[in-house]
C-alpha cells in the first residue's frame, strides 16, 4: 500500500527519477494500478479564451506581451463562442474544459463576470470546467466555486530556486498563495509545471517536493515539455527526451499516488510509443485540439486513433469528484469586492 506522503525529500524524489528505468517504471505501473484504471485516460480541451499581451515575463510564453513573437492576440472571448468550442470538444471526447487567459492575476468587474457566465454555462454542458486566470484572491475563489467551477489551475512551473531564473515579476510565495485561496473552497487544485527550460533534475525534483507537500496533494498535476518558441528567452533551449519526460511521469505517479497526471505540451515531438510509456507510467490525461493555447498539438482525430491502438478509453467527467453545483447570478450571495490586491513584483525591472 502507498500511503499519502506529504514529506517527501527532494534527494528521495532525485533517486526516484534516477532509478534503472525498468525499474522505474515497473514501481510507477504498480503505483498506477493501484490507484487507478490504466486503461482509461482523460481528454481535455484547452480554450484560450484571452490570448497575448499579457503583462509578465515568463521566459517560456509567447503571450508575454513583451516579448517579440508571432501570436495573435485577442480580447476576452464572448460566452457565446466559449460554449461552441466546449461543445465541440465534447464531441470529441473531452470531459474537460480549462480556460486559459493571459492574465497576471483576476481583476473584480466586466471581464470576471463574464469569465463566471462562460464557468456557469460549461458546467451546465456536464463538462469538467477549470480556469487559469492567474492569481486569484480569496473572494474570486469563492465566487469561481459558487459558479460551478471544478478545477482551478497554477503551476508552480519549477522548484522555487530555479523558478526566479524563468519569473521576475511575480514570486514562487504568490503562486502558494494562489493555491492555498483556491483550496479555501471546494473547487480542486490542477499545478504542475515545465520541463527543459535548462533547469537540473534537482529542479524537478525540487518542483514535485513542493506540490507533494501540499496536503491535499494537487488533485491533478500538468507535466509540460518546454516548447521552445521563437521572440522568447528560451528560444535555444533543446527540448527535452522522451526518457526525461518518462521519468518525469513516473516520479510524479510514485509521489502523487491518487493524482490525475497530465501529459501536456511538447506531445507533438513524441511518438506513440513515448506517449504509450508515459501512460504505462502513469500518466491518465492529454490535452487535444491542434493548439495548447497558443502551441502546436496533436490533432484529436491522430489521438483517438491513439486510443483505439493502446485499448484506451476516454474518462467520464467528474468520476473523481461530483459535479459542483451552479448558483446563477442573480442568486448569488457573493459580490465582487472591488479587490486591489498587491501581488509582489520580487525582480521586476520594466
Ligand atoms: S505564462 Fe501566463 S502569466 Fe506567464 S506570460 Fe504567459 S500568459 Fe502571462
Amino acid at each position: 500500500m502507498n500511503n499519502k506522503r506529504h514529506d517527501w525529500k527532494t534527494e528521495e524524489i532525485m533517486a526516484i527519477y534516477k532509478m534503472p528505468l525498468m525499474d522505474l517504471l515497473y514501481k510507477a505501473a504498480s503505483v498506477h494500478r493501484e490507484f487507478h484504471d490504466p486503461n482509461i485516460v482523460q481528454v481535455a480541451t484547452l480554450v484560450s479564451i484571452k490570448t497575448g499581451g499579457c503583462p509578465e515575463d515568463c521566459s517560456y510564453c509567447p503571450q508575454a506581451a513583451r516579448y517579440n513573437t508571432d501570436i495573435t492576440g485577442n480580447d476576452l472571448l464572448s460566452v457565446q463562442e466559449v460554449k461552441k468550442l466546449a461543445l465541440k470538444a465534447k464531441s470529441s471526447g473531452s470531459s474537460r474544459v480549462c480556460m486559459g487567459a493571459a492574465w497576471r492575476n483576476v481583476k473584480d468587474g466586466e471581464d470576471f463576470e463574464q469569465v463566471l457566465e462562460m464557468v456557469r454555462t460549461i458546467n451546465k454542458l456536464e463538462m469538467e470546467v477549470c480556469c487559469t486566470l492567474g492569481m486569484i484572491t480569496e473572494n474570486q475563489a469563492k465566487r469561481l466555486a459558487e459558479a460551478g467551477l471544478y478545477a482551478y489551475n497554477h503551476n508552480l512551473d519549477s522548484s522555487e530556486e530555479y523558478y526566479k531564473k524563468v519569473i521576475s515579476t511575480r514570486g514562487y510565495q504568490d503562486r502558494l498563495d494562489t493555491i492555498k485561496n483556491v483550496r479555501k473552497t471546494n473547487v480542486t487544485v490542477c499545478s504542475g509545471g515545465i520541463i527543459g527550460m535548462g533547469e537540473k533534475v534537482a529542479d524537478r525534483a525540487g518542483m514535485l517536493q513542493a506540490l507533494s507537500s501540499l496536503n491535499p496533494h494537487p488533485e491533478s498535476v500538468p507535466i509540460n515539455a518546454l516548447v521552445p518558441v521563437k521572440g522568447t528567452p528560451l528560444e535555444a533551449e533543446k527540448g527535452v527526451e522522451v526518457w526525461e519526460m518518462i521519468r518525469m511521469v513516473a516520479t510524479t505517479r510514485i509521489v502523487m499516488p491518487t493524482t490525475q497526471v497530465r501529459l501536456s505540451a511538447g506531445r507533438t515531438t513524441m511518438s506513440r510509443e513515448g506517449q504509450a510509456m508515459c501512460f504505462f507510467a502513469g500518466a491518465n490525461s492529454i490535452f487535444t485540439g491542434d493548439k495548447l493555447l497558443t502551441t502546436p498539438n496533436p490533432d484529436v482525430n491522430e489521438d483517438m486513433k491513439m486510443f483505439d491502438e493502446l485499448g484506451l478509453s476516454p474518462q467520464k467527467p467528474f468520476t473523481k469528484n461530483k459535479q459542483p453545483a451552479t448558483v446563477e447570478a442573480e442568486n448569488s450571495l457573493l459580490k465582487s469586492l472591488d479587490e486591489k490586491p498587491k501581488w509582489s513584483r520580487p525582480l521586476h525591472k520594466i
